[in-house]
């Protein structure tokens, strides 16, 4: 196991910072009941007066026992989309470093990246998808401070060969950040193990997909506890509100329901793809580990604004390199399902 670079990847000033002290973090009372008059609060009880908890230690309690790790490897965000932000924060100095990212990918590690000024190196996927290990490799130098791989990835559908994964997290000179939001619907284990392996490893997960709870805005980012530890520094004082808090709580218990709904969902991507694959029109359905799989059409454009006309809206992927006439269709009810595939029957006779 190599130890943890921590100090030489951070930025120099992020190495620095001390964190804004809140409240309700510089008062620690224990189980004595106190009269709270630190927060400038209004007193007036209600189910939201009070400041929740900064550092969410019930739900990290919860979430850390159901994914087998230790409260102080996890972090938890406004959705994955805020610890990505974060961790370009923590690591790439603007003019300097720069991230890895292996195209067709996840749009908002890019969109995160221009905003903070960070620069990024872009080492497509193979023809079939897979990671290009050696020509990550080769780019890659000490100011390489982050790679991102989203596995099943965004928006292919597919998982990355984990012998490929293991290469980089040997290798990689910066953290290697493994984004497991679809990992409910793999066949592939979750990374989550391999973190005492692993120091350099990140690895992010999301209520947003399987767990049905994209509203509620919470992602979980799992890693060693010096970085999650650097992350706490940086976060917002009350990044997580209380009733996501809850909302998260009161989830934990309905897991036979998620891992029934998945298995339907599954179920359902393999009849379409298979139904899809028969259309003329249709030139190649891309294989898929997650809730969505990716099609290569004769025309998109065509194909996506005939499906808007029979009031169904998939994603138009043709922008994205590798992805020319491919659109993105995301498993939905098992009559929305149908829905689709009657409209592509219609477009398919015309
Ligand atoms: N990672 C990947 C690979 C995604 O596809 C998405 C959402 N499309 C996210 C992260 C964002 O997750 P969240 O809703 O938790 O911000």
């Amino acid at each position: 196991m190599k130890p943890l670079a921590l100090t030489s990847l951070l930025r120099p000033s992020i190495r620095a910072i001390k964190p804004y002290s809140s409240a309700r973090e510089e008062f620690v009372g224990g189980d004595k009941e106190m009269i709270l008059l630190d927060a400038n609060e209004n007193p007036y009880p209600s189910a939201v007066n009070r400041y929740p908890d900064p550092l969410q230690g019930e739900l990290k309690k919860a979430l850390s026992a159901w994914k087998k790790c230790e409260p102080n490897q996890l972090f938890l965000s406004n959705g994955s989309d805020e610890v990505i932000a974060h961790l370009m924060t923590a690591f790439c100095e603007p003019g300097e470093d720069h991230i890895v990212l292996v195209p067709p990918t996840f749009g908002m590690y890019a969109v995160s990246a221009n905003i903070l000024g960070v620069a990024q190196k872009n080492i497509s996927l193979t023809a079939d998808f897979q990671l290009d290990v050696e020509a990550i490799l080769k780019v890659s130098n000490a100011h390489s401070k982050l790679l991102f791989i989203p596995t099943p990835n965004n928006p292919t559908g597919n998982s990355f060969k984990q012998d490929d994964l293991l290469t980089l997290l040997h290798s990689f000179p910066g953290l290697v950040c493994i984004d497991e939001a679809y990992a409910e619907f793999s066949k592939a284990e979750s990374f989550i193990s391999k973190l005492k392996a692993f120091p350099n490893l990140v690895v992010m997960q999301t209520f947003s997909k399987a767990q049905g709870m994209a509203a509620i805005r919470l992602g979980m980012t799992f890693a060693h506890q010096e970085l999650i530890a650097v992350l706490n520094t940086i976060k917002a004082p009350y990044n997580l509100n209380i009733l996501t808090q809850q909302a998260a709580l009161a989830q934990l218990p309905k897991q036979a329901t998620i891992e029934s709904q998945v298995a339907t969902l599954l179920d359902e991507r393999d009849r379409l793809m298979e139904a899809i694959a028969t259309l003329g029109f249709v030139e190649k359905v891309f294989p898929s580990d997650a809730n969505f799989f990716l099609i290569r059409v004769d025309n998109s454009q065509k194909r996506y604004e005939e499906l808007l006309d029979h009031g169904i809206v998939v994603r138009h992927m043709t922008k994205q390199p590798m992805c020319q006439n491919t659109l993105r269709i995301s498993i939905g009810l098992p009559e929305e399902n149908e829905a689709l595939l009657e409209a592509l029957h219609k477009m398919n006779k015309k």
